[in-house]
């Protein structure tokens, strides 16, 4: 393993966030084969799912993707500095950016290359206005409303914005790219899901019937993201954007698991123990006393806490596994995660009232034994999907929480093979 130190960063932040991008490489096949007549757009926003905005990105570009997208304008001006640094070209690496209020600087996006959504007549003014100053056509991507109720002119709002669009596009301010939309429950099998999703592509269609009559023709129809990249086909259209697939991770694990579904986790998050002692039976651990030694216990202590996005609803209730000497050792959190650190328990301690830790018997594990808190299952550690079962949360949640300070590292399994690693 390569030390993050090299690079400057992780120099005191003991746990690191280990990505392997053979497995994104290797999830995106995947993915590519259940919907293999779209192009491929790699959803890389809020930090690429917290695996490493940029390494990723790479990653995703080199296993084939065809297109990245981001939420942020922010996101995709990190992104495009990236890609640019690493000498990618921009016409190889199509950035969309979906988030686009009129405080935007469109006149930056249309310099940097990155194709912007369109939902509201304003917004389309917006671009325009940029496109001017540019002096070229604006790229952007005709968002309609087929029943989120999130972004995107609805049915009713959509003539005059396809209107305004043609307009537009005859006086040379915009191209348009595409015309899009997303689905609410595509992972949803159930009968009311299923119709939601009939629903959407009937709006997405009559959409684009209206743009059709208006004389707007995008090139690239997009609607799936993973979930109906892998359960509705119908809804594949000329792009598919892939986002928690490509990460190892189902979008429902109660409908299909990432392992029923041929996907790896690819992050691991890891922390050594700080600290392993023995306390009474009837001290509490963490704050609030939630949880109290039942007998004489082993406990250790995990230096990261919800101030890294580790979730405070996992208190008692997650588990990580560490590795010993002798082998692995699941341990539960006892208490409540702090801000920076969180308890674990690691058995009951043999011995008597009083006795330091030196007279209770075999320490079960040692300070600087590794912890994973979350991977991809190998060793019998938890998935992301256990942490928010164990949260009440989506796994979506649990990687994407995780603090971009934290070190990443990224490992290549198939290079590593050929004995070289290469750090993205
Ligand atoms: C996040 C997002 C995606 C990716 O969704 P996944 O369920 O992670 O595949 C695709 N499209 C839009 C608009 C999104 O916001």
């Amino acid at each position: 393993m390569t030390s993050t130190d090299e690079r400057g960063e992780g120099r005191g932040y003991p746990s690191c966030a280990t990505v392997d991008l053979a497995a994104i490489r290797h999830n995106l096949g995947v993915l590519r084969a259940a919907a293999p007549g779209a192009l491929q757009l790699a959803t890389v926003k809020a930090n690429a799912y917290g695996h490493g905005l940029i390494p990723v990105a790479r990653a995703a570009l080199a296993a084939g993707a065809n297109w990245l997208g981001v939420a942020q304008l922010a996101e995709a001006f990190a992104l495009r500095d990236g890609l640019d640094r690493a000498g990618i070209d921009r016409a190889d690496a199509p950035i969309l950016a979906w988030i686009t209020p009129s405080s935007c600087d469109f006149s930056a996006a249309m310099k940097a290359d990155i194709d912007l959504s369109v939902s509201w007549r304003s917004g389309l003014a917006d671009i325009c206005a940029a496109a001017r100053t540019v002096g070229r056509p604006a790229r952007v991507h005709v968002k309609i409303d087929t029943g989120m109720s999130r972004a995107g002119a609805t049915l009713a709002d959509l003539p005059a914005l396809a209107s305004e669009l043609r307009e537009a596009a005859d006086r040379g301010l915009v191209d348009i790219v595409g015309a899009w939309s997303h689905l609410s429950r595509a992972d949803d099998p159930s009968e009311a899901g299923n119709a939601s999703t009939a629903n959407h592509v009937r709006v997405f269609e009559e959409g684009l019937a209206i743009l059709r009559d208006a004389g707007v023709r995008p090139r690239i129809r997009h609607l799936a993201a993973t979930s109906g990249v892998l359960w509705h086909p119908e809804t594949h259209y000329d792009m598919v954007r892939v986002g928690i697939g490509m990460y190892g991770l189902s979008p429902d694990p109660a409908v299909a698991t990432a392992a029923n579904l041929g996907l790896i986790p690819a992050l691991a998050l890891r922390a050594p123990l700080t600290l392993v002692k023995v306390i009474e039976e009837g001290t509490p651990a963490s704050y609030g006393g939630t949880w109290v030694a039942p007998t004489r216990r082993w406990i250790g202590l995990i230096p990261l806490g919800y101030g890294d996005g580790i979730l405070r609803a996992a208190s008692n209730r997650a588990r990580i596994l560490v590795r010993t000497a002798s082998g692995t050792l699941s341990a539960p959190i006892v208490g409540r995660v702090c801000m920076d650190q969180f308890v674990v328990d690691l058995g009951s301690a043999p011995g008597n009232a009083g006795w330091p830790a030196s007279r209770s018997g075999v320490a079960p594990a040692s300070v600087g034994d590794i912890a994973t808190l979350f991977g991809n299952g190998d060793d019998g550690e938890p998935l992301a999907d256990e942490w928010a079962s164990a949260a009440d949360t989506i796994n979506y949640e649990i990687v994407t929480r995780l603090g971009a300070h934290i070190p990443r590292e990224y490992r290549d399994r198939s290079r590593q093979r050929n004995g070289r690693e290469e750090r993205a």
